[in-house]
C-alpha cells in the first residue's frame, strides 16, 4: 500500500509540475459575434478554416479546437450561413443564434461562456471582418504556452482610422484612465483568454458588460502582442456614431461612480463661492458702498444652491454604494492554491 502511494504521489508531481513549466497545446476556441455579416462571412470562415489547419499541423493547438460564431439577432441570412458551415463540418464549425440584438459585448460574452461550457482550454476573440489580423494568433498561442492566462491584441497604427475616430479614442481612453479604470490602449476584443481567466469571468453576473474595463481588472499574468488592424472584407461597420456613444457611456458608468460622487465637489465648490460673496458683502456693507439687496441674494443663493448639491452629492455617494453592491461582482479570484 505505501509503495502504491508514492507512486501514486510522484506521478501527480511529475503531472502538476510538467503543466508549470511548459503548458501543453490548448483546445482553442475562435468566438466571433457576429451582426448582419452574411457578406463577410464566407470570407472569414475560409480564413479561419485554414488558420486552424495551420496552428493544429504545428501542434500549437490540440485536435478539436473549433470556431464558434455567435449570431447576435442579426435580420440577414447570417444564421443560414452559420448553419451551412456546420452542416459542412460540424466539428470545426460550431453556432449559437442569440434570440434578439442584444449587442457586440453581450454578444461575444455569450459566445465566451458557450466556449468555456465546452471545455476549452483558450478561447480568442474576434471580429468577423477579418479586421483583427488572424496571423496574430500565433504569438498569442505563442504567449499562452509561456504562461500567460490573457493575452491582449494591441493594434501598432491607427493609419486605417479616420482622424476622427482617432482624436475620440484617445479621448476615449484618457478620460477611462483619468475615472480610474484600467484599460489597454487600442485594445479592441481581439484578445486570448486562457480557461482560468475564463473561469473568473463566468463569476461576473453584471448585466451592463465593458469587456474592455473588466478583462483587465481581472487580473493574472497577461502579455501583449502587436499586429496591423486592416479594413473591413465586406459589409460596413455595425457600429455607427450612435453605438459608438452609447459604448462609451456604458465603459464610464458600468466601472466608475465618480460622475455621481463629483457632485459632492461642486456642492463644496458652490458653498465656497458663497463664503466669498458673503465676506465681499460685509466688507462693502462696511465701507458703505452697498448694493442693496445684491449681497443677500447672491450669498443665499449660492450657498443654498451649494448645500442641495451637497445634499445630492451624498445621496449619490450611497447610490454609487448601491450600485457596486447590486452588480455583486466576486471580490476576489484566486488565482491558484497550494
Ligand atoms: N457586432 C455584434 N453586434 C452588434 C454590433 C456588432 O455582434 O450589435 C459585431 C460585428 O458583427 C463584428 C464586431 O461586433 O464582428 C465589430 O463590429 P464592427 O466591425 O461593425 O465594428 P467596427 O470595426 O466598425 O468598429
Ligand atoms: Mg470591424
Amino acid at each position: 500500500l505505501l509503495v502504491w502511494h508514492t507512486l501514486l504521489h510522484m506521478t501527480s508531481d511529475v503531472k502538476n509540475g510538467q503543466s508549470a513549466w511548459t503548458r501543453r497545446e490548448p483546445v482553442m476556441a475562435f468566438v466571433i459575434p457576429c451582426y448582419n455579416e452574411e457578406a463577410a462571412l464566407h470570407v472569414t470562415a475560409d480564413v479561419l478554416r485554414e488558420k486552424m489547419r495551420q496552428l493544429e499541423s504545428s501542434h500549437a493547438v490540440a485536435q478539436g479546437s473549433f470556431i464558434l460564431f455567435v449570431d447576435d439577432g442579426s435580420s440577414d441570412k447570417t444564421w443560414d450561413v452559420i448553419e451551412a458551415l456546420h452542416e459542412d463540418n460540424p466539428a470545426l464549425f460550431h453556432g449559437v443564434k442569440l434570440a434578439h440584438n442584444r449587442g457586440h459585448q453581450n454578444a461575444l460574452f455569450a459566445g465566451l461562456m458557450q466556449a468555456y461550457r465546452l471545455e476549452v482550454d483558450a478561447v480568442v476573440s474576434m471580429d468577423a471582418d477579418l479586421q483583427d489580423d488572424p496571423d496574430a494568433v500565433d504569438d498569442m498561442v505563442r504567449e499562452y504556452l509561456q504562461g500567460a492566462e490573457i493575452v491582449y491584441g494591441v493594434r501598432d497604427n491607427r493609419d486605417t482610422d479616420t482622424a476622427f475616430k482617432r482624436g475620440t479614442a484617445h479621448a476615449f481612453y484618457s478620460l477611462m484612465k483619468w475615472l480610474g479604470t484600467e484599460t489597454v490602449p487600442d485594445h479592441a476584443d481581439y484578445r486570448l483568454m486562457s480557461r482560468a481567466a475564463l473561469s473568473a469571468l463566468s463569476q461576473y453576473k453584471e448585466s451592463n458588460l465593458f469587456l474592455r474595463g473588466l478583462v483587465p481588472s481581472l487580473g493574472f499574468k497577461t502579455a501583449k502582442v502587436y499586429y496591423k488592424r486592416g479594413t473591413r472584407v465586406a459589409g460596413e461597420s455595425k457600429y455607427p456614431l450612435k453605438k459608438m456613444v452609447s459604448f462609451a457611456i456604458e465603459g464610464v458608468t458600468s466601472f466608475s461612480t465618480k460622475p455621481l460622487t463629483m457632485i459632492t465637489g461642486l456642492g463644496l465648490f458652490s458653498v465656497f463661492v458663497g463664503i466669498v460673496m458673503l465676506v465681499y458683502t460685509l466688507i462693502s456693507v462696511f465701507s458703505g458702498h452697498a448694493v442693496a439687496g445684491w449681497g443677500s441674494m447672491m450669498c443665499s443663493l449660492w450657498i443654498l444652491g451649494g448645500f442641495i448639491l451637497l445634499a445630492l452629492g451624498v445621496t449619490g455617494e450611497y447610490i454609487a454604494k448601491i450600485y457596486l453592491e447590486v452588480k455583486a461582482r466576486p471580490r476576489y479570484i484566486i488565482e491558484q492554491t497550494l
